[in-house]
């Protein structure tokens, strides 16, 4: 192998003192493809799965061919959620730690356009945006992209899946003609090569299968005579008792249905596609992160941004066809050294999609039996945790700290019954375990927090 240390790479001492202290010691598979070739100035396509590093190696390149004493747009990276870009601003503040004066800016829907104006009255170097909210801006011409030298699509599959490729387009005519254009993705479908033939020169194509190794990932095939993949569904569920589960269907209308039919037998399972709203879908893997909801049954799309460790199972109710989704879906499970166990539902003339399957991972697909569950008719998986929705946020200045007091102040609830809490700008979500939830609902709607009393409900 060679040297996957950042050290042999031409980025400055202060750049690599900046890496090591941030914990990056050595390049993951995909940094270490890509690097050379991005710090080179070169167009590429890399395809790599969720949590491979992708944001840290173009990060590195855009980071790197700012000039700071020119006041304009000089990267431009696209992403297809308002989480995704947050995410990669983030990331990219962290490795610019030692850049004093850059200004990196995101641009997204869903915030107010007022402050946004006014940040852009003084160009900002990077812009991380969604597509939709950056077409307005060039519209009312409050940005000018004409200086872009690095143009990143992020999550490129899912922004066309999304329907923004007329966007995109109006956006990259605007960028300026000299420019290193980047496309990111975890699959490969044509679309992406359509784009790529349009707005990328003699692209490298970079692609890192990372397989899983399977000490900490078991893959079971299992098969099914009839087509009632619910019933096999309560038997797995029964048996394996899984903390936290996704269940992968093949379409929104397939997801909505099995969601619906755990429920009716009183599994805690929600639905996770595109037909449901943004807030819905937010609310969903929140719950799920919480642990308030054990069960998610996704589609693909939907399930993208899903990023939660602790996933036991991942059951595949519906195989998919491309042996690349089945690789993506089944990484949601044994993360960080973590066991996980993938489980696939298949019928007989599905055997084709095992084939599939078994190339791609140069592995052998091992079939398992259906467990026998004598309890798959009474056992219904619940939570453990209950999430609550305080209607005040950022901008009533609540924090973590005043909500973990206000429960567990006086009478309260013991700090370790209190789980995950999330703020966000005018709500806030806290877990707190199912035994303490009348007791804690009470602290929070009759005590003050910041000296005031808010709505507070229970959504499970
Ligand atoms: P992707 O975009 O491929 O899904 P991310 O860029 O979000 O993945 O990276 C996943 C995680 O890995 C992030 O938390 C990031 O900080 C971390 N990470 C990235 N590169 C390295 C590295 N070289 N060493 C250690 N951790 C890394
Ligand atoms: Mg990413």
């Amino acid at each position: 192998m060679t040297d996957t240390t950042f050290n042999a790479l031409p980025l400055s001492p202060s750049f690599l003192k900046n890496l090591t202290e941030l914990g990056y010691m050595t390049m993951t598979e995909v940094q270490a493809q890509s690097l050379p070739s991005l710090l080179q100035g070169k167009d590429l396509i890399v395809k790599a799965k969720t949590g491979s590093g992708k944001t840290v190696a173009f990060g590195i390149s855009v980071l790197n061919r700012v000039t700071i004493s020119h006041s304009a747009v000089q990267g431009l990276i696209l992403c297809p959620t308002r989480e995704l870009a947050d995410q990669v601003a983030r990331e990219l503040r962290k490795l610019a730690r030692q850049t004093p004066n850059l200004k990196i800016l995101t641009l997204c829907g869903g915030m107010p356009f007022g402050p946004q104006l006014s940040s852009l009255s003084h160009a900002p170097h990077i812009i991380v945006a969604t597509p939709g909210r950056l077409q307005e801006h060039l519209r009312k011409g409050s940005v000018s992209l004409n200086q872009v030298n690095t143009l990143v699509l992020d999550e490129a599959d899912r922004m066309l899946d999304m329907g923004f490729l007329p966007s995109i387009t109006e956006i990259i005519e605007k960028t300026g003609r000299q420019r290193q254009t980047l496309l990111f993705s975890a699959t490969y479908p044509d679309s992406i090569r359509e784009i790529s033939e349009k707005f990328q020169q003699s692209p490298n194509e970079i692609s890192v299968t990372a397989i899983h190794q399977t000490n900490s990932l078991n893959q079971l095939f299992i098969k099914t005579e009839n087509n009632n993949r619910e019933e096999l569904l309560f038997k797995l569920l029964a048996h394996h008792k899984p903390a936290r589960c996704v269940i992968f269907c093949n379409t929104k209308r397939s997801a909505q249905q099995v969601a619906e039919k755990l429920q009716e037998k009183g599994h805690f399972a929600l639905a996770l596609h595109g037909d449901l709203e943004q807030w819905q879908r937010d609310q969903t893997t929140l719950r799920f992160a919480n642990g308030s909801c054990p069960i998610i049954v996704a589609t693909d799309v939907a399930a993208r941004g899903l990023d939660i460790e602790g996933v036991e199972l991942v059951v595949n109710c519906e195989i998919s066809r491309d042996p690349e989704v089945y690789v993506h879906r089944i990484g949601r499970t044994g993360r960080a050294g973590e066991q996980g166990l993938a489980l696939s539902l298949f019928s007989a003339d599905e055997q084709y999609k095992l084939d599939a399957i078994a190339d791609y991972q140069q592995l052998p697909c091992k079939l398992d039996s259906i467990p026998d569950s004598p309890e798959a008719n009474l056992f219904q998986l619940r939570p453990s945790m209950t999430t609550l929705q305080i209607d005040g946020g950022r901008k009533q200045k609540i924090r973590p700290g005043d909500l973990l007091g206000a429960l567990t102040g006086e009478g309260g609830i013991a700090g370790n019954q209190v789980g995950k809490i999330h703020i966000f700008d005018r709500c806030a979500y806290v877990a707190v375990s199912c035994a303490q939830t009348n007791k804690a609902l009470k602290k929070l709607a009759t005590g003050k927090i910041k000296g005031k009393n808010f709505r507070v409900r229970k959504i499970r």
